[in-house]
């Protein structure tokens, strides 16, 4: 079902999921230029917006506990269109919103991303009863695209989610942690690529930062040099 909805994507004319246009994307470049490139002063950390008084360009929270990852660089907030966006993709099945994510995510990627790249990209991967669900997973799915625009390896099967979790947003801040912690394990045949390496990990939302920094720590600990986020959209902190 999800092959033909696929191929039937392909097939019929295409329309901006913004403004309604027929375009070749999912959504035109005018829409995204006008709504989704949002390019404020960024914490280089964990990617969240920066007012100019933050010392040293680095957020409060960074600065009071350094978080495993080295870097996160986001394309959007996750706010209107974007939020409606990640919507579409995840329980619409609008699979082409994949490829519009990656593609910004990419710009992002050329225009904010200084020092050298990740040799590896993985997707934060989805619970087996939640990939059941949805017969996909939609950081995979923007990978997949990704890396082969960005010239990196893409290792879909580089890490496990042992057990479903219940969505970090569902949660209040105290509970994120443990409700994550010891989820995600490496997969051992491919340890060589992680020992010594920068490896990023991809998906379409960060929230608190909470799920990419567990499995930022599973990677250092398995001896990764560098772990950065390439993620869709970030959930502002005060929204
Ligand atoms: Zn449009
Ligand atoms: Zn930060």
């Amino acid at each position: 079902m999800l092959a033909l909805r696929t191929t039937l994507n392909y097939l019929l004319p295409r329309h901006c999921h913004l403004c309604g246009d027929v375009c070749k994307e999912s959504v035109c470049a005018a829409c995204a230029r006008d709504f989704l490139h949002i390019n404020p002063c960024r914490c280089p950390i964990c990617g969240i917006e920066l007012n100019l008084i933050d010392a040293r360009n680095i957020c409060g929270q960074c600065l009071k506990k350094t978080p495993y990852f080295d870097q996160t660089i986001v394309a959007t907030d996750y706010l209107p269109p974007a939020d409606e966006l990640v919507h579409r993709l995840k329980f619409g099945h609008q699979l082409s919103i994949a490829s519009m994510m990656a593609d910004l995510l990419r710009d992002a990627v050329i225009e904010r991303y200084a020092g050298e790249l990740p040799s590896l990209l993985a997707p934060v991967p989805l619970g087996p009863s939640r990939l059941r669900e949805r017969g996909f997973n939609q950081a995979q799915e923007i990978t997949r695209v990704l890396a082969p625009q960005l010239g990196i390896d893409l290792a879909p099967r580089l890490l496990l989610r042992l057990r479903d979790t219940l969505p970090q947003s569902s949660l209040p801040f105290q509970q994120r942690q443990a409700n994550t912690r010891n989820v995600f394990v490496c997969n051992l045949e491919l340890l060589p690529r992680i020992d010594g390496q920068h490896i990023a990990l991809v998906d379409d939302v960060m929230t608190t930062g909470t799920t990419l920094n567990e499995i930022a720590k599973v990677l250092k600990r398995h001896g990764a040099r560098q772990v950065s986020n390439f993620v869709f959209a970030r959930t502002p902190r005060h929204a």
